[in-house]
């Protein structure tokens, strides 16, 4: 059996991957798996254990990382985030195509060991754009909001590393172009 594509969605902070995955995964257009990452970062209010993420103190994640079980895993402001094996490998091999959240590192590490990948970056319309998403979600303190924007010029710089780059500007075009593009991606998989 043909196995499913890895298709990795990133961005900065607060530029809309969450609320794209979610419309994505709602809208049902595309028969898609979201994994769900790992991450010792603390939850935010609105997100929910098993849904956003699996939430878990270092050592266990750092335990997780000796037994090799992750995919892939990468430091992002201090807090561990990662893939685990369990949550996509087994749907991959049964044709399934899985959809994550992934920053540029983890990225790059997909690109690496999945045949089947399909990288899309996000960019805000502007930096200013993107400093007034992070205001309005209200989920980071403004020191947080800082440090995640100095996190995002490093990260824009990599664009070149995608398959596709999508500017979040007006939320339903940027749906439809990243439906259209996966869309296109499964045909070739074919
Ligand atoms: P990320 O997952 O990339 O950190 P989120 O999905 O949490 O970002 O989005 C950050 C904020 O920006 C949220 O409040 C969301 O509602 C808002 N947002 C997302 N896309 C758009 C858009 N195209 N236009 C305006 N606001 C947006
Ligand atoms: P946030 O704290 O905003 O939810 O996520 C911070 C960063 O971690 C974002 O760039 C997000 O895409 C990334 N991230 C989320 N899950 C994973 C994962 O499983 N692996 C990697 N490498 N990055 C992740």
């Amino acid at each position: 059996m043909r196995k499913g594509l890895f298709i990795v969605i990133s961005g900065p902070s607060g530029v809309g991957k969450g609320t794209i995955c979610d419309i994505l995964m709602k809208n049902k257009n595309i028969d898609l798996e979201y994994s769900v990452s790992m991450t010792t970062r603390e939850k935010r209010d609105y997100e929910k254990e098993g849904v956003h993420y699996y939430f878990t103190n270092k050592t266990n994640f750092e335990k997780k990382i000796r037994n090799n079980e992750f995919v892939e895993y990468a430091i992002y402001n201090n807090e561990y985030y990662g893939t685990l094996k369990s949550e996509i490998l087994s749907k991959i091999n049964d044709g399934k195509n899985i959809i994550s959240e992934i920053d540029v590192q983890g990225a790059k590490q997909i690109k690496k060991d999945f045949k089947n990948s399909l990288l899309i970056y996000l960019l805000p319309p502007s930096m200013k754009e993107l400093k007034n998403r992070l205001i309005k979600r209200g989920t980071e303190t403004s020191e947080e909001i800082e440090e995640r924007l100095k996190i995002a010029v490093i990260e824009n710089k990599n664009t070149y590393l995608y398959d596709y780059v999508v500017i979040n500007d007006n939320l339903e075009n940027a749906i439809k172009e990243i439906e259209n593009i996966i869309k296109n991606k499964i045909i070739d998989n074919r």
